[in-house]
């Protein structure tokens, strides 16, 4: 079952612009923070924001959080406190626990714990980053496994025009264009065939090997 309502541990940069955005996709968001200023400056925008230390079990319990379908700790450098605060949620009974790590060990002491899934911001970003740095038609990516990625490229002018018979990537490179999103009224074309065109400033998704999607980056893109 989806998550519908989130509990967010934390409004630092990463907790409150991950609450924020939740509550743009329409979801109902609890904001957790022991820091007068940051619950202020979040109280009209969230369902409810609440100052309290989330490490005290009985705040914890008179919230409701463990009615609430996901946690997310979002507490910064505080390892302490963040491991405190998963143990509690899980002890709770959140069905689906998140929480940032600052360190490779903090990440699996929390696995242990048995967060369902930690992530790295930070890290993550930096790789996401250098990836956008050398290819400037990237505009996003999915590591499928350890050889296969995902990939969303803005179409390059040279490709302006071209069926996806002429681009060839499969033949070519070894990798295949799954979707285009066209910036006209068209949208989404889900399975493009050899007989779609590629329009500069479209965006193509590719999936692939490492190896394949790193061939038709630098050589055709
Ligand atoms: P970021 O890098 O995301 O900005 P910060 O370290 O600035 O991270 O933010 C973490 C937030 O977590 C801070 O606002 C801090 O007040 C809050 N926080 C830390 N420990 C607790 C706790 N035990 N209970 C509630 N909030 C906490």
């Amino acid at each position: 079952m989806k998550a519908q309502q989130f509990v967010v541990i934390g409004l630092g940069r990463f907790g409150s612009s991950l609450a924020l955005e939740l509550m743009e996709m329409g979801y109902e968001v609890l904001g957790i923070d022991h820091n007068e200023e940051r619950v202020e400056e979040l109280n009209d925008r969230l369902t409810h924001a609440v100052m309290a230390d989330a490490t005290d079990e009985s705040v914890m319990r008179s919230l409701g959080v463990r009615n609430l379908d996901c946690g997310i700790v979002a507490i910064g450098d505080d390892m302490e406190r963040s491991i405190l605060t998963a143990i509690l949620l899980k002890e709770l009974g959140v069905k689906m626990v998140v929480a940032k790590a600052i360190s490779i060990l903090h990440g699996r002491a929390l696995e242990r714990l048995g967060v369902d899934r930690v992530i790295f911001p930070e890290r993550d970003m930096g790789v996401r980053v250098a990836h956008q740095l050398v290819t400037p038609h990237l505009l996003d990516y999915i590591e499928l496994s350890k050889d296969y990625r995902i990939v969303e490229l803005t179409v390059p002018s040279c490709m302006d025009g071209k069926s996806l018979a002429a681009i060839n990537t499969r033949g070519k490179y070894g990798c295949s264009i799954i979707a285009l999103n066209r910036k006209g009224e068209e949208g989404v074309i889900v399975a493009p065939t050899a007989h779609d065109y590629l329009y500069a400033g479209d965006i193509m998704v590719v999936i692939g090997s490492n190896e394949s999607i790193d061939r038709f980056e630098e050589e055709a893109v």
